[in-house]
Protein backbone atom coordinates (compact mmCIF):
# COMPACT_ATOMS: atom_id res chain seq x y z
CA UNK A 1 0.00 0.00 0.00
CA UNK A 2 1.37 3.72 -0.89
CA UNK A 3 1.68 6.07 2.07
CA UNK A 4 3.24 8.88 0.43
CA UNK A 5 3.46 10.67 -2.76
CA UNK A 6 6.21 12.94 -3.89
CA UNK A 7 5.77 16.17 -5.10
CA UNK A 8 7.40 19.54 -6.67
CA UNK A 9 6.15 22.36 -4.73
CA UNK A 10 7.28 25.86 -5.28
CA UNK A 11 6.28 27.76 -1.95
CA UNK A 12 6.86 31.26 -3.25
CA UNK A 13 8.28 32.56 -6.20
CA UNK A 14 12.16 31.85 -6.84
CA UNK A 15 12.00 28.86 -5.04
CA UNK A 16 11.62 25.19 -5.48
CA UNK A 17 11.32 22.28 -3.14
CA UNK A 18 10.51 18.71 -3.82
CA UNK A 19 8.63 17.15 -0.68
CA UNK A 20 7.17 13.74 0.76
CA UNK A 21 3.23 14.21 1.45
CA UNK A 22 0.57 11.52 2.61
CA UNK A 23 -0.80 10.05 -0.26
CA UNK A 24 -4.88 11.09 -0.73
CA UNK A 25 -7.88 9.46 -1.69
CA UNK A 26 -10.14 10.72 -4.35
CA UNK A 27 -13.75 12.27 -3.64
CA UNK A 28 -17.10 12.41 -5.23
CA UNK A 29 -16.19 12.39 -8.93
CA UNK A 30 -12.76 12.46 -8.61
CA UNK A 31 -9.71 10.37 -9.68
CA UNK A 32 -6.49 9.84 -8.09
CA UNK A 33 -3.73 9.45 -10.99
CA UNK A 34 -0.74 7.70 -10.73
CA UNK A 35 1.69 10.09 -13.18
CA UNK A 36 3.95 8.25 -15.24
CA UNK A 37 5.39 11.50 -17.31
CA UNK A 38 5.17 15.48 -16.89
CA UNK A 39 6.68 17.76 -19.35
CA UNK A 40 8.50 20.89 -18.67
CA UNK A 41 7.05 23.62 -20.64
CA UNK A 42 8.62 27.45 -20.21
CA UNK A 43 5.64 28.73 -18.79
CA UNK A 44 6.71 26.00 -15.77
CA UNK A 45 9.81 28.33 -15.57
CA UNK A 46 7.92 32.09 -15.62
CA UNK A 47 5.65 30.44 -12.73
CA UNK A 48 8.61 29.50 -10.81
CA UNK A 49 9.82 33.43 -11.19
CA UNK A 50 6.58 34.82 -10.25
CA UNK A 51 6.10 36.41 -13.22
CA UNK A 52 2.47 34.82 -14.22
CA UNK A 53 0.53 35.76 -11.02
CA UNK A 54 0.70 34.66 -7.39
CA UNK A 55 -0.41 31.14 -7.53
CA UNK A 56 1.91 30.05 -4.84
CA UNK A 57 2.25 27.60 -2.97
CA UNK A 58 2.10 25.87 -6.32
CA UNK A 59 2.41 22.66 -7.66
CA UNK A 60 3.22 23.07 -10.94
CA UNK A 61 2.75 20.54 -14.14
CA UNK A 62 0.21 20.53 -16.89
CA UNK A 63 1.92 18.57 -18.85
CA UNK A 64 1.27 15.06 -17.82
CA UNK A 65 0.22 11.78 -18.26
CA UNK A 66 -0.66 9.05 -15.59
CA UNK A 67 -2.47 5.91 -15.04
CA UNK A 68 -6.03 5.62 -13.02
CA UNK A 69 -4.79 4.34 -9.87
CA UNK A 70 -8.42 4.71 -7.88
CA UNK A 71 -11.58 5.89 -8.59
CA UNK A 72 -13.51 7.60 -6.46
CA UNK A 73 -17.42 7.06 -5.53
CA UNK A 74 -20.16 8.41 -8.01
CA UNK A 75 -17.37 8.56 -10.96
CA UNK A 76 -19.32 8.77 -14.25
CA UNK A 77 -16.36 8.18 -16.43
CA UNK A 78 -16.33 4.97 -16.67
CA UNK A 79 -12.44 4.49 -16.74
CA UNK A 80 -10.83 1.50 -15.02
CA UNK A 81 -7.78 1.06 -12.40
CA UNK A 82 -4.85 1.06 -15.25
CA UNK A 83 -5.90 2.77 -17.76
CA UNK A 84 -3.50 5.21 -19.13
CA UNK A 85 -4.75 8.31 -19.38
CA UNK A 86 -4.40 12.27 -20.42
CA UNK A 87 -5.68 14.87 -18.54
CA UNK A 88 -6.92 18.63 -20.14
CA UNK A 89 -5.30 21.36 -17.59
CA UNK A 90 -8.20 23.25 -18.04
CA UNK A 91 -10.58 22.51 -15.37
CA UNK A 92 -13.68 24.16 -16.72
CA UNK A 93 -17.11 24.85 -15.49
CA UNK A 94 -18.69 23.51 -18.41
CA UNK A 95 -21.85 25.61 -17.48
CA UNK A 96 -20.85 29.51 -18.41
CA UNK A 97 -21.87 31.25 -22.08
CA UNK A 98 -17.71 30.63 -23.26
CA UNK A 99 -17.75 27.27 -21.99
CA UNK A 100 -21.21 26.27 -23.81
CA UNK A 101 -19.62 27.36 -26.61
CA UNK A 102 -16.79 25.59 -26.84
CA UNK A 103 -14.42 28.20 -25.63
CA UNK A 104 -13.77 26.76 -22.27
CA UNK A 105 -10.29 28.08 -22.10
CA UNK A 106 -12.37 31.54 -21.98
CA UNK A 107 -14.51 29.57 -18.83
CA UNK A 108 -15.56 32.80 -16.99
CA UNK A 109 -16.22 31.33 -13.59
CA UNK A 110 -14.40 33.32 -11.00
CA UNK A 111 -11.09 32.74 -10.57
CA UNK A 112 -11.05 33.64 -7.08
CA UNK A 113 -12.87 31.00 -6.08
CA UNK A 114 -11.04 27.25 -6.06
CA UNK A 115 -12.80 24.28 -8.52
CA UNK A 116 -14.08 25.34 -12.02
CA UNK A 117 -12.90 27.75 -14.52
CA UNK A 118 -8.88 27.15 -13.09
CA UNK A 119 -5.89 25.43 -14.58
CA UNK A 120 -3.96 22.61 -13.25
CA UNK A 121 -0.51 22.92 -12.52
CA UNK A 122 -0.70 26.73 -13.61
CA UNK A 123 -3.53 28.61 -11.25
CA UNK A 124 -4.81 26.51 -8.56
CA UNK A 125 -2.93 27.28 -5.27
CA UNK A 126 -1.77 24.08 -3.07
CA UNK A 127 -3.48 25.31 -0.23
CA UNK A 128 -6.79 26.20 -1.99
CA UNK A 129 -7.01 22.47 -3.80
CA UNK A 130 -4.23 19.99 -3.00
CA UNK A 131 -2.72 17.97 -5.04
CA UNK A 132 -3.65 19.41 -8.77
CA UNK A 133 -0.33 19.63 -10.39
CA UNK A 134 1.65 17.19 -12.72
CA UNK A 135 4.83 17.72 -11.02
CA UNK A 136 3.82 14.99 -8.67
CA UNK A 137 4.05 10.78 -8.31
CA UNK A 138 -0.21 11.10 -7.75
CA UNK A 139 -2.84 13.80 -8.64
CA UNK A 140 -6.07 14.33 -8.08
CA UNK A 141 -8.29 14.61 -10.80
CA UNK A 142 -11.18 16.70 -10.25
CA UNK A 143 -14.72 15.78 -10.87
CA UNK A 144 -15.15 18.46 -13.79
CA UNK A 145 -11.54 17.39 -15.35
CA UNK A 146 -11.60 16.37 -18.58
CA UNK A 147 -10.23 13.06 -19.30
CA UNK A 148 -8.87 11.39 -22.48
CA UNK A 149 -8.27 7.55 -23.24
CA UNK A 150 -4.69 7.25 -24.57
CA UNK A 151 -4.59 5.13 -27.14
CA UNK A 152 -2.67 1.25 -26.41
CA UNK A 153 -0.10 2.26 -29.32
CA UNK A 154 0.97 5.23 -28.48
CA UNK A 155 4.84 5.69 -26.72
CA UNK A 156 4.35 6.91 -23.66
CA UNK A 157 7.26 9.27 -24.74
CA UNK A 158 5.09 10.36 -27.72
CA UNK A 159 2.03 10.74 -25.71
CA UNK A 160 3.79 13.55 -22.90
CA UNK A 161 3.34 15.31 -25.85
CA UNK A 162 -0.37 15.35 -25.88
CA UNK A 163 -0.71 18.81 -24.61
CA UNK A 164 1.54 20.84 -26.07
CA UNK A 165 0.16 19.36 -29.52
CA UNK A 166 -3.18 20.32 -28.49
CA UNK A 167 -1.63 23.85 -28.27
CA UNK A 168 -0.23 23.62 -31.99
CA UNK A 169 -3.63 21.49 -32.82
CA UNK A 170 -6.13 24.82 -31.53
CA UNK A 171 -3.39 26.89 -33.26
CA UNK A 172 -3.67 25.58 -36.67
CA UNK A 173 -7.25 25.20 -36.33
CA UNK A 174 -7.87 28.77 -35.13
CA UNK A 175 -5.75 29.52 -38.62
CA UNK A 176 -8.11 27.55 -40.47
CA UNK A 177 -5.47 25.96 -42.03
CA UNK A 178 -6.87 24.46 -45.40
CA UNK A 179 -5.56 21.63 -47.85
CA UNK A 180 -3.34 23.05 -50.23
CA UNK A 181 -2.28 26.37 -48.02
CA UNK A 182 0.83 27.63 -46.71
CA UNK A 183 1.83 28.23 -43.47
CA UNK A 184 4.93 30.23 -41.90
CA UNK A 185 5.92 29.18 -38.27
CA UNK A 186 8.36 31.67 -36.46
CA UNK A 187 9.78 30.00 -33.74
CA UNK A 188 10.50 25.83 -33.50
CA UNK A 189 10.46 25.40 -30.13
CA UNK A 190 8.77 22.40 -29.38
CA UNK A 191 4.81 23.64 -29.82
CA UNK A 192 6.21 25.32 -32.95
CA UNK A 193 7.12 21.81 -34.01
CA UNK A 194 4.32 20.41 -33.12
CA UNK A 195 2.71 23.34 -35.19
CA UNK A 196 4.72 22.23 -38.10
CA UNK A 197 3.16 18.55 -37.71
CA UNK A 198 -0.17 19.74 -37.34
CA UNK A 199 -0.51 21.91 -40.23
CA UNK A 200 1.29 19.63 -42.32
CA UNK A 201 -1.37 17.02 -41.12
CA UNK A 202 -4.41 19.63 -42.08
CA UNK A 203 -3.03 19.48 -45.82
CA UNK A 204 -0.89 22.49 -46.00
CA UNK A 205 1.48 22.01 -48.84
CA UNK A 206 4.01 24.46 -48.33
CA UNK A 207 5.33 24.70 -44.20
CA UNK A 208 8.36 27.43 -43.87
CA UNK A 209 9.90 27.31 -40.47
CA UNK A 210 12.00 30.38 -39.18
CA UNK A 211 13.99 30.20 -36.18
CA UNK A 212 17.40 30.68 -34.63
CA UNK A 213 18.50 27.27 -34.02
CA UNK A 214 19.80 25.00 -36.63
CA UNK A 215 19.42 21.85 -34.89
CA UNK A 216 15.62 22.53 -34.70
CA UNK A 217 15.24 24.30 -37.97
CA UNK A 218 16.41 20.31 -39.25
CA UNK A 219 14.35 18.69 -36.95
CA UNK A 220 11.43 20.51 -38.26
CA UNK A 221 12.13 18.42 -41.73
CA UNK A 222 10.77 15.32 -39.97
CA UNK A 223 7.92 17.33 -38.63
CA UNK A 224 6.52 18.54 -41.92
CA UNK A 225 8.25 21.85 -42.54
CA UNK A 226 9.02 22.13 -46.35
CA UNK A 227 11.59 25.31 -46.28
CA UNK A 228 13.76 26.45 -43.00
CA UNK A 229 14.64 30.11 -42.61
CA UNK A 230 17.02 31.45 -40.09
CA UNK A 231 14.99 34.56 -39.84
CA UNK A 232 18.15 36.89 -38.06
CA UNK A 233 19.23 38.54 -40.77
CA UNK A 234 17.53 41.57 -42.54
CA UNK A 235 16.20 39.55 -45.45
CA UNK A 236 13.36 37.53 -43.62
CA UNK A 237 10.46 39.26 -45.55
CA UNK A 238 12.35 38.94 -49.10
CA UNK A 239 13.15 34.72 -48.44
CA UNK A 240 9.86 34.37 -47.22
CA UNK A 241 8.29 36.62 -50.70
CA UNK A 242 10.47 34.64 -52.65
CA UNK A 243 9.42 30.87 -51.62
CA UNK A 244 5.49 31.95 -51.12
CA UNK A 245 4.96 34.86 -53.54
CA UNK A 246 3.06 37.55 -52.20
CA UNK A 247 3.52 35.97 -48.11
CA UNK A 248 2.36 33.40 -46.35
CA UNK A 249 -1.80 32.54 -46.51
CA UNK A 250 -1.58 31.96 -42.51
CA UNK A 251 1.46 32.89 -40.25
CA UNK A 252 1.38 31.23 -36.48
CA UNK A 253 3.43 33.24 -33.84
CA UNK A 254 4.85 30.54 -31.08
CA UNK A 255 8.10 32.58 -30.57
CA UNK A 256 6.25 34.52 -28.21
CA UNK A 257 7.47 38.25 -28.73
CA UNK A 258 6.23 41.00 -30.02
CA UNK A 259 9.43 41.07 -32.74
CA UNK A 260 8.02 38.21 -34.06
CA UNK A 261 4.38 39.05 -34.15
CA UNK A 262 5.23 41.84 -35.95
CA UNK A 263 7.52 40.15 -38.04
CA UNK A 264 4.37 37.61 -38.12
CA UNK A 265 2.16 40.17 -39.72
CA UNK A 266 4.89 41.19 -42.51
CA UNK A 267 4.69 37.46 -43.46
CA UNK A 268 1.17 36.73 -44.22
CA UNK A 269 -0.44 37.86 -47.64
CA UNK A 270 -3.16 40.38 -48.19
CA UNK A 271 -6.56 38.97 -46.56
CA UNK A 272 -4.05 35.47 -44.53
CA UNK A 273 -4.43 34.99 -41.17
CA UNK A 274 -2.23 35.62 -38.80
CA UNK A 275 -2.03 33.31 -35.28
CA UNK A 276 -0.58 34.54 -32.14
CA UNK A 277 0.32 31.52 -30.40
CA UNK A 278 3.49 32.32 -28.36
CA UNK A 279 2.88 34.59 -24.34
CA UNK A 280 5.28 37.35 -24.86
CA UNK A 281 4.64 38.11 -21.10
CA UNK A 282 3.49 41.50 -19.14
CA UNK A 283 6.10 43.54 -20.32
CA UNK A 284 6.53 44.07 -24.08
CA UNK A 285 3.95 45.79 -26.10
CA UNK A 286 2.63 45.06 -29.33
CA UNK A 287 3.07 49.00 -31.31
CA UNK A 288 2.40 48.15 -35.49
CA UNK A 289 1.91 50.48 -38.43
CA UNK A 290 -1.79 49.20 -37.99
CA UNK A 291 -3.34 50.78 -40.93
CA UNK A 292 -0.43 49.41 -43.49
CA UNK A 293 -0.04 46.03 -41.44
CA UNK A 294 -3.64 45.51 -40.60
CA UNK A 295 -6.49 47.61 -42.05
CA UNK A 296 -5.60 48.12 -45.60
CA UNK A 297 -4.48 44.32 -45.60
CA UNK A 298 -7.81 42.52 -44.15
CA UNK A 299 -5.80 40.64 -42.08
CA UNK A 300 -7.35 38.01 -39.59
CA UNK A 301 -5.54 38.35 -36.57
CA UNK A 302 -6.38 35.38 -34.39
CA UNK A 303 -4.84 34.66 -30.99
CA UNK A 304 -4.69 31.25 -30.12
CA UNK A 305 -4.86 30.55 -26.11
CA UNK A 306 -4.09 27.07 -24.23
CA UNK A 307 -5.81 23.99 -25.70
CA UNK A 308 -8.93 24.08 -25.71
CA UNK A 309 -10.80 21.32 -28.09
CA UNK A 310 -6.89 20.31 -28.78
CA UNK A 311 -6.77 17.19 -27.09
CA UNK A 312 -8.93 14.90 -29.30
CA UNK A 313 -7.05 16.03 -32.55
CA UNK A 314 -3.70 15.82 -31.17
CA UNK A 315 -4.19 12.23 -29.77
CA UNK A 316 -5.25 11.15 -33.01
CA UNK A 317 -2.28 12.75 -34.41
CA UNK A 318 -0.27 10.76 -32.05
CA UNK A 319 -1.78 7.27 -32.83
CA UNK A 320 -1.37 8.03 -36.56
CA UNK A 321 2.50 7.36 -36.11
CA UNK A 322 2.69 10.09 -38.43
CA UNK A 323 6.06 12.16 -37.28
CA UNK A 324 8.59 10.93 -35.42
CA UNK A 325 7.36 12.26 -32.04
CA UNK A 326 9.13 10.63 -29.21
CA UNK A 327 12.20 12.51 -30.88
CA UNK A 328 11.69 15.87 -29.79
CA UNK A 329 11.34 13.89 -25.97
CA UNK A 330 15.71 14.45 -26.30
CA UNK A 331 16.00 14.48 -22.01
CA UNK A 332 14.26 12.56 -19.11
CA UNK A 333 14.95 13.58 -15.35
CA UNK A 334 13.95 11.88 -12.43
CA UNK A 335 10.89 14.48 -10.94
CA UNK A 336 13.59 14.54 -7.97
CA UNK A 337 16.34 16.02 -10.38
CA UNK A 338 13.90 18.99 -11.54
CA UNK A 339 16.23 21.69 -10.45
CA UNK A 340 18.90 20.14 -12.67
CA UNK A 341 16.38 19.85 -15.48
CA UNK A 342 15.35 23.30 -14.95
CA UNK A 343 19.05 24.49 -15.03
CA UNK A 344 19.77 22.62 -18.39
CA UNK A 345 16.81 24.30 -19.90
CA UNK A 346 18.07 27.72 -18.81
CA UNK A 347 21.63 27.28 -19.92
CA UNK A 348 20.06 26.48 -23.74
CA UNK A 349 21.58 22.48 -23.53
CA UNK A 350 22.45 21.40 -27.01
CA UNK A 351 20.35 19.32 -28.34
CA UNK A 352 17.48 19.91 -25.58
CA UNK A 353 13.86 20.10 -26.99
CA UNK A 354 11.17 18.41 -24.09
CA UNK A 355 12.78 17.50 -20.84
CA UNK A 356 10.35 15.41 -19.17
CA UNK A 357 10.16 14.46 -15.33
CA UNK A 358 9.39 10.55 -14.24
CA UNK A 359 8.06 10.04 -10.63
CA UNK A 360 10.24 6.85 -9.00
CA UNK A 361 7.76 3.85 -9.10
CA UNK A 362 6.76 3.64 -5.60
CA UNK A 363 4.48 0.28 -4.26
ZN1 LIG B 1 2.84 24.19 -21.50
ZN1 LIG C 1 -17.12 28.01 -17.86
Amino acid sequence: MIQTAEQVLFPRAGQVEVREVPVPHPGPGELRLRITRAGICATDLHLRDGHIGDPFPLVPGHEFIGVIDEVGPADVRGLALGESVAVEMLVPCQRCDRCREGRYNLCQQDLDTPGPGRQLGVNIPDDAVPYAGGYASHLIVPAQAIVHRIPETVDPDAAVLVEPLAVACRAVSRGRVRSGESVVIIGPGPVGLLCAAAASAAGAAAVVVVGGRAERRTLSRSFGSTAQLDGRGEDLVSDVHRILPGGADVVIESAGSVDAQRTALMLVRRGGRVVLAGACGAGPTLQIPSDELLLTREIDLLPSFLSAGGFEPALALLASGRFPFTSLVTHVYPLADVARAFADIENRTEGLIKAVLVPEERS
